[in-house]
């Protein structure tokens, strides 16, 4: 496979919600794999006539606190194996939480274009809470609201001048 987007974060983020989104009405790729790569949908999407494929990680399904933030965490060292881009995405609501920066501290060190979307960008007051992801480290932000589907065009024209 090629032209691969991953989408990684922690839970409630809205990962789920772009994926949906993006892969709306394009048939899945079954995914017969087992353990943590169970946790993943892959999907097709399309923007400005380019294909390229989604990977939506995560719904940890694990039995302790350390369970989990390893699995989040295997599922960003697999998406930085797996895909050409890697969305990370956060949540302005919530601002940065320390597993955020457990993440951007990964995705720093990747030599795979990385971009950071923050979502749940409802409005234009919210706008400015956002600057803070800057200092993830990790360049450009998208501010997006995953559910009404603005921003996501821009995101979108800057994901795609990978494939
Ligand atoms: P995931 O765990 O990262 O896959 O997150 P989900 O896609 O399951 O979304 C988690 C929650 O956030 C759900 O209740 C969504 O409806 C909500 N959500 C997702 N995108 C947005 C958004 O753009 N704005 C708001 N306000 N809520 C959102
Ligand atoms: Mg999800």
């Amino acid at each position: 496979m090629s032209n691969i987007l991953a989408i990684v974060g922690r839970p409630n983020v809205g990962k789920s919600t772009l994926y949906n989104r993006l892969t709306e009405t394009r048939k899945a790729i079954v995914d017969d794999q087992s353990g943590v790569t169970r946790d993943r949908h892959y999907g097709i999407a399309e923007w400005t006539h380019k294909s390229f494929t989604v990977i939506d990680t995560g719904g940890y399904v694990a039995n302790s606190e350390d369970v989990f933030e390893k699995a989040i965490r295997e599922q960003v060292h697999i998406a930085i194996e797996e895909a050409n881009v890697v969305l990370f995405m956060v949540d302005v609501t919530t601002g940065i939480t320390d597993l955020d920066a457990d993440i951007a501290q990964i995705l720093r060190k990747s030599t795979k274009p990385v971009y950071v979307a923050v979502n749940k960008v409802d409005n234009h007051q919210l706008q400015s809470d956002a600057t803070e992801f800057y200092s993830l480290g990790l360049g450009e932000i998208y501010c997006l609201s995953s559910m009404s589907g603005s921003g996501t065009g821009e995101l979108l024209d800057a994901v795609i001048t990978h494939f």
